[in-house]
């Protein structure tokens, strides 16, 4: 019953037909999305990329035709030839861009069948993600998945031609390269030609990227895969793709320029949106005051006060005595919600910060005069007032406090803040609020390593003026690195580099990198800088991650068209799975796991 193609040749996407088509012979071809028969005539939606058309069966147009038709299951795949009409003014369906038309079929050709699906090709549909991902060719077929891919693609494409009319040339760096710890795991490929030697596969181009403005390229770019073999946490990929840029004579207000006119061209290409640019600028010191966290979402208030100098001489231990030992007290003011936070969930914020490593909750419900709360028997009257002061608070309000290490008490109350704000739907939605985070520290101390590591990565430039600084004060140089984020996610980040070899080398001592450990690990690139590096600096940012907020999706693995599972496992093609004994043999390579 199958039959061939033959000089058929589509002239159509079924999606793109319309009301300019009207009374045209056309040929489709795709997937039978559904099927209903109304007395006598057979309908079928046919589905392809671009979406979805009417097909109507008569049997007066063609008897034979209506028989095959009537044969058709879901997502059987056929060609339809046929003329395009108006619907009937009571039939028009404004939901689909094909609604007003139907194409009327004289011949069918049914070219394959399909098994019964394990779950339909459909929006909303309720199944495990781990099934969705076993039959990602299923998956893919759904509108909101196609539409994810074709978002991608214009991203991609706006990319590229922004870049392209900036003078950016696009060059690829090799996927086996040498391992360069850049702080998460490398994934190693063994060298059969050099056995016992492995390749690491790339956690991004930084080294080699630099090196091409050595080279003299001037402007680089790359849409390119990265690999970091972490423990998947949140919503990661082990290989997730960047949009990789570097520039040299700059400074970081010329690669700030290039970005924002970049995220300007995609947001137009791809959403239609006119989005105003320069983006505002934050400093990490002011983003972690007022909001706990190096990501804000700024769609929406609710700040982080620092109350930590009302609370240092305090009776009240729970607040003193994290101040003694060098931690903070802050506070939230949720304004004019007290009616709306039941004693339940007041509960239930406790137990979400505890979750978070808080040993509690402090809060204090203004009703009136009254301060509701367990905690306000402890406090003084000058500590009610200044908090009073502080906070701006008013009848209604609900106090929100964190008093512990400044990391937990970020931490905590950034959360809190997402949650408070999504819980009372203040943050606007349909909103894109880009924001630099500029002044970072350049170290960071790391207590279990009980040394200085950077915070970005150890190329990243200390500003001009605190280089001096290197040797006295570590903590207080700033570093040359911008980050971007967008509501609340962190999209990318970059820095100016280090273009001189001393420098460097300094920076690697401090981090407590030797001059031998440093030549082994990062040799050519010292060498490179000793031959007339000139200025330069760049910027990744995350493909996957802007398009989810792009499309408007909840995981990147729903922009990624075959992704992994949070176990590194790719359910489609099994990865990664045992193989034969002789390759490894091969390898020089001898396996000592028990169990799988
Ligand atoms: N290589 C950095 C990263 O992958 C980005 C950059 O500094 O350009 O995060």
């Amino acid at each position: 019953m199958f039959e061939l193609l033959g000089d058929w040749k589509r002239t159509d996407y079924c999606g793109s037909l319309g009301i300019k088509d009207l009374g045209r012979e056309v040929i489709l071809m795709g997937w039978v999305h559904s099927k209903r028969d109304h007395g006598g005539l057979i309908f079928v939606d046919l589905r392809d990329r671009e979406g979805v058309v009417q097909i109507v069966f008569n049997p007066q147009v063609s008897e034979e035709s209506h028989k095959k038709a009537d044969l058709l299951k879901d997502e059987w795949v056929i060609a339809v030839k046929g003329t395009v009409v108006r619907r009937p003014d009571e039939t028009i369906n404004p939901n689909i861009k094909t609604g007003e038309i139907e194409v009327i079929a004289r011949e069918l050709r049914i070219l394959n069948r399909s098994k019964v699906l394990p779950f339909p090709i459909e929006d909303e549909i309720k199944v495990d993600e781990l099934i969705r991902m076993k039959y990602r060719f299923l998956d893919l077929r759904r509108p909101v998945m196609r539409k994810n891919l074709m978002l991608r693609h214009e991203v991609m494409r706006a990319t590229r031609s922004y870049l392209d009319s900036k003078g950016f040339i696009e060059i690829e760096t090799p996927y086996l390269t040498r391992s360069t710890p850049e702080g998460a795991r490398d994934f190693l490929v063994p060298s059969r030609l050099n056995p016992g030697e492995f390749y690491a596969l790339p956690q991004s181009p930084q080294l080699l990227k630099q090196t091409l403005m050595i080279s003299g390229f001037d402007r680089y770019y790359q849409i390119v895969r990265c690999f970091r073999d972490e423990d998947l946490r949140a919503d990661r990929q082990p290989e997730f793709t960047q949009i990789d840029l570097e520039m040299s004579f700059v400074t970081e207000d010329d690669v700030i320029e290039v970005v924002e006119g970049m995220i300007k061209a995609i947001l137009k290409a791809t959403k239609g949106v006119d989005i105003d640019i320069p983006f505002p600028r934050m400093s990490y010191d002011e983003a972690m005051l007022r909001y706990g966290t190096d990501k804000p979402d700024i769609r929406f208030g609710l700040e982080l006060h620092d109350i930590t100098a009302v609370f240092r001489n305090s009776e009240f231990k729970v607040f003193s005595d994290p101040v003694k030992k060098g931690g903070i007290v802050k506070a939230i003011n949720l304004k004019g919600k007290a009616q709306h936070l039941s004693r339940k969930e007041l509960d239930e914020l406790t137990e979400f910060a505890k979750s978070l490593g808080a040993k509690g909750l402090a809060w204090i419900r203004i009703s009136g005069d009254e301060w509701q709360s367990p905690i306000t028997k402890f406090l003084s009257e000058r500590e009610k007032e200044e908090l009073k002061r502080l906070l701006t608070i008013e009848d209604g309000d609900v106090i929100f406090f964190g008093a512990d290490t400044s990391y937990t008490v970020n931490l905590v109350l950034s959360n809190l803040r997402l949650r408070l704000g999504n819980r009372f739907n203040m943050i606007e939605q349909n909103r894109f609020a880009f924001l630099w985070i500029v002044d970072f520290p350049l170290l960071e101390f790391d207590k279990t390593e009980n040394r200085y590591v950077t915070m970005h990565h150890p190329f990243t430039s200390p500003k001009e003026e605190d280089i001096e600084l290197l040797d006295t004060e570590p903590e207080k140089v700033r570093a040359r690195a911008y980050d971007i984020v967008l509501n609340g996610v962190e999209i990318g980040g970059g820095s100016i580099r280090i273009h001189r070899s001393d420098i460097q080398r300094k920076l690697f001592e401090r981090i407590g990198l030797g001059p031998e450990d440093a030549k082994k690990k990062f040799g050519f690139l010292l060498e490179a800088l000793e031959f007339g590096a000139p200025p330069h600096g760049g910027i990744a940012l995350g493909l996957d991650r802007l398009t989810m907020l792009l499309a408007g999706a909840s995981s990147i693995r729903d922009v990624i068209a075959f992704p992994k599972t949070q176990k590194g496992f790719c359910p489609l093609t099994e990865a990664p799975s045992p193989v034969d004994p002789k390759q490894l043999l091969e390898l020089r390579i001898r396996v000592d796991v028990k169990e799988r």
